[in-house]
């Protein structure tokens, strides 16, 4: 396929607008090489700008010392890729062809037209929150269930009644302490006897007078009045012992899953969906595809590394089309 003026093909292509996507941005853009942002229509679920648009107050994010909150900071970054070229596009890539070159790219809701074309591309599609399927979720879904406790806690229908939160990392204890501000008590529901969560996290939990941790605990059905919920019943790992606790709110914290389905047969992705990555490197098994963030990182998963390593694949992208003649 050769460039037309109409589709040109484009050095850099970013799909994914959290913290890794757009440094990835700024250093592309800074580097002449025009990079073009794919941020997402609610990809994965997610607002453009990545998981911290769903969360309070940033505290660990070098350069802020009072804390910023998550969407304020995701603005800046947006900002800033902006500030130096970057062309953004409010659109989902929801289908790639990695076997020829130039690269092929699919936009949601326009797959009958001409794909976008790209030289090089940097994956940057970040992870979603992951769900349970418990019977009487679907039914209850929205109507007290949720996966985002700082995106709905304030919601009427949590407020000054019972409330369960389900996992044991940094989202749970993040999620338990922030809905301790509306609900009249918060049940920390999780399925070992120890926190995965960051010392202070569970620090902070642990003191929280508002904050009850069911330990070897494990949520099995959803009740309600087929309005709202109103009951979660739960069983002891160790007991296999039953109990209904009255809950009006059940939020998951149980991890992410990785954003990878757009890529699924088009390059090496670990069993659980993350991709590939050269250790040390944003190399992925294609050749002029690099990948940044959470969608290859489940062991740090932290707004400061996706940044990071976008930084590292705006740099192995610019070597690349350099050692390739592309620029
Ligand atoms: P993400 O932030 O996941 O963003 C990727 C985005 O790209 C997607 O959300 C979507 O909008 C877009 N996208 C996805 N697929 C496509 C597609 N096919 N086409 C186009 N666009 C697409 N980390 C910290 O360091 N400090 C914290 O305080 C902190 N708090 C957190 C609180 C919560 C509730 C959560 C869930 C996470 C928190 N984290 C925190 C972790 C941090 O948010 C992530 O590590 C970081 O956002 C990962 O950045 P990313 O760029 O890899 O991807
Ligand atoms: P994690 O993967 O760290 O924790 C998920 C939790 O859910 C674990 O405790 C896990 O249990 C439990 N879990 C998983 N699947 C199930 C299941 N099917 N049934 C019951 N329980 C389940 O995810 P997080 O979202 O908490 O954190 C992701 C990343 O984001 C981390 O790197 C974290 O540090 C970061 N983050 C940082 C924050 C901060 O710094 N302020 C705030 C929020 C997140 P088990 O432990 O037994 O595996």
């Amino acid at each position: 396929m050769t460039s037309s003026s109409k589709n040109p093909v484009r050095s850099v292509v970013i799909v994914g607008s959290g913290p890794a996507g757009h440094t990835a941005a700024i250093y592309a853009a800074r580097a002449n090489l025009s990079p073009v942002l794919y941020e997402g229509f609610m990809a994965g679920g997610v607002a453009a700008g990545g998981q911290l648009t769903t969360t309070t107050d940033v505290e660990n994010f070098p350069g802020f010392p009072e804390g910023v909150s998550g969407p304020a900071m995701m603005d800046l970054f947006r900002a800033q890729s902006v500030r130096f070229g970057t062309t953004i596009h409010t659109e989902t890539i929801s289908r790639v062809d990695l076997s020829q070159r130039p690269f092929l790219l699919w936009r949601e809701g326009y797959e009958s037209e001409e794909p976008v074309r790209a030289h090089s591309l940097i994956i940057a599609t970040g992870a979603t929150a992951k769900r349970m399927n418990l019977p009487g979720e679907e039914t209850y879904w929205q109507k007290g269930i949720s996966a985002c406790a700082v995106c709905d806690g304030a919601l009427p229908i949590f407020r000054n009644v019972p409330l369960a939160v389900i996992g044991g990392g940094d989202s749970a204890c993040e999620e338990a302490s922030f809905l301790t501000k509306y609900g009249s008590k918060v049940y920390m529901i999780h399925r070992r006897d120890e926190l995965r969560a960051s010392s202070i996290m569970q620090e902070r939990v642990k003191k929280n007078e508002r904050i009850e941790i069911l330990w070897n605990t494990i949520p099995k059905t959803a009740h309600g009045d087929d309005s709202k919920l109103n009951a979660l019943e739960v069983e002891s790992t160790t007991t296999g012992e039953r109990q209904k606790l009255e809950v009006s709110g059940l939020f998951y914290a149980i991890g992410h899953k990785p954003n990878t389905d757009p890529f699924v047969g088009q390059l090496e992705l670990h069993d659980d969906g993350y991709i590939k990555v050269q250790p040390g490197t944003t190399l992925t098994s294609v050749e002029g595809v690099f990948a940044a963030g959470d969608v290859q990182d489940k062991r740090y998963r932290q707004a400061v590394t996706a940044a990071g390593s976008g930084c590292m694949a705006a740099l192995d992208a610019e070597h690349w089309l350099s050692a390739n003649a592309l620029i």
